[in-house]
């Protein structure tokens, strides 16, 4: 998307529609003052009598303002001036943003205030590039219109660009979220990872039927086997860093539509089913922004790409699964399917010398009990890593909640005729049973699971981004590998 650094002064910018902010305390930055003088003291009156209030994501606009070169004059609320950062800037530039998109629009200027750090120009401009795509891929009559392209008025033109990618980058994401699940099928998925492999420089491997069955991935391919769509194994490589640098490992649950198998789902909880890859469009999304961004790590994507269906031939409860590490898993619920997919892949990594790992699936509906649907759940065999994992989350303002991984839950997934089960007893504390199965298959490599059941896909639109595929944790992906690198 087309986001140019401006310096024109505010008040002789062209424009369709200009942002500005205020936070509740109501005191003009020198952005919105100038903006006030041109047109007669608007705002303040507004602010006097409350019209304003600069609450969190509230949205006034003044339509054909007098003095300005600009169709409408938007002010949007920052909130507490004391809790702002970046997730108040992208909340605020979002809702603007989405607001405006219900037509469209061909230049849009963001005037926003305050000598704000790299950081929260960046989340501030991510935004607004998330906030005006829609979910709406096959409306004949879009809801939310793409502007043709933003001037942005503050903050350093690196700042600027690093936002840019951000919301790309998460836009791809959720484009391949909300793809329906007949289009975003385990190969088509990989033919977008080859795509983008391509245009961003990343080297690709993808490991079809054939090879996943050489490569001994049973657990994979037995999930696999009642769908008409083959699986695939895409491995991405960005080496941002010299080649004897550890490489930090993301592996994504990319099963494109879970039926539940013969542990069917019923209509309710199927219906958003196609959300069942988002982890691993989070990772090649992730893959694409370390490489546009050039940071300087070796950073490798792994997603196991399925389709979980009932046929004559789909996998059943009470089979034995081998998988690749060797452990026999015996399948008690065919819903349980993405910890299957995920044994293979993060064996997969650790096989090839993953240094660290950080998984990313919409693993469980227990987690969203636990947590609700805009919080993640992260579990860990490593504190340290995932201490790192959830300040990065704190500086970005993405809500995640550690959850104990004690050694009693690993009895629940004792089988009495394989080494494994593939659910606990009974529904209670589920995502963390879930975890301790996936532990059972990365080795003694520090880890950190991520289950983003509830946060990667929203059933509501927000203020600041339409409903569906969300990109959550993106952000935060970044941020940790900065900080480590
Ligand atoms: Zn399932």
């Amino acid at each position: 998307m087309n986001v140019q650094a401006t310096t024109t002064v505010v008040t002789e910018l062209e424009s369709d529609a200009m942002v500005a902010g205020i936070f509740t305390d109501g005191i003009l930055g020198s952005n919105l003052a100038d903006l006030n003088a041109a047109v007669g003291g608007a705002v303040t009156r507004l602010v006097e009598r409350r019209d304003i209030t600069g609450k969190a994501a509230e949205v006034v606009r003044v339509l054909s303002p007098s003095g300005l070169q600009a169709g409408e004059l938007v002010i949007v609320g920052l909130g507490d001036r004391a809790a702002f950062g970046q997730a108040q800037a992208l909340q605020a530039a979002g809702a603007a943003a989405k607001q405006l998109a219900g037509r469209p629009r061909n230049r849009i200027a963001y005037c926003l205030d305050g000598d704000w750090d790299d950081a929260v120009t960046s989340a501030a401009v991510c935004g607004a590039v998330t906030g005006c795509h829609g979910q709406d891929l096959y409306r004949s009559e879009r809801k939310l219109h793409v502007f043709g392209e933003i001037l942005w008025s503050t903050g350093s033109p690196q700042a600027i660009a690093e936002g840019v990618v951000l919301g790309e980058c998460i836009n791809l994401t959720r484009r391949l979220v909300n793809e329906p699940p007949s289009m975003m099928t385990p190969v088509r998925f990989a033919e977008e990872a080859a795509g983008l492999a391509t245009t961003f420089g990343l080297d690709i491997d993808v490991w079809d039927e054939r090879r996943l069955h050489d490569e001994r991935c049973g657990a994979l391919l037995s999930v696999a086997r009642g769908s008409a769509h083959p699986p695939r194994l895409v491995t991405l490589r960005y080496q941002g860093a010299a080649d004897d640098e550890p490489a930090i490992a993301l592996v994504g649950k990319g099963v494109t539509f879970d039926s539940g198998g013969y542990s069917l789902k019923p209509t309710d909880a199927m219906k958003t089913m196609k959300c069942d890859m988002a982890g691993a469009a989070t990772v090649l999304g992730a893959l694409v922004a370390v490489a546009r961004l050039s940071l300087p790590v070796n950073v490798h994507g792994y997603v196991g790409l399925v389709e979980n269906m009932v046929s004559g031939d789909a996998y059943k409860l009470g089979d034995v699964l081998t998988s690749r590490r060797g452990k026999t898993i015996e399948v008690l619920n065919t819903d349980a399917e993405g910890r299957l997919v995920l044994a293979d892949v993060l064996d997969v990594a650790v096989s090839q010398g993953a240094h660290r790992i950080i998984d990313l699936a919409t693993l469980t509906g227990a987690c969203v009990v636990a947590l609700g649907t805009d919080v993640a759940g992260v579990m860990t065999n490593d504190q340290a890593w995932c201490d790192e994992l959830i300040a990065a989350a704190q500086v970005c303002g993405e809500p995640v909640w550690q959850l104990p991984m004690f050694a009693e839950y690993a009895e629940q997934i004792k089988s009495d005729v394989a080494d494994l089960k593939n659910i606990g007893d009974g529904r209670w504390g589920g995502a963390i049973t879930a975890a301790k199965f996936l532990e059972q298959f990365v080795g003694d490599r520090p880890w950190v699971h991520v289950d983003i059941a509830g946060p990667s896909f929203a059933e509501k639109p927000k203020p600041w981004l339409d409903a569906g595929g969300t990109g959550c944790l993106l952000r935060t992906l970044l941020q940790l590998l900065r900080m480590r690198s």
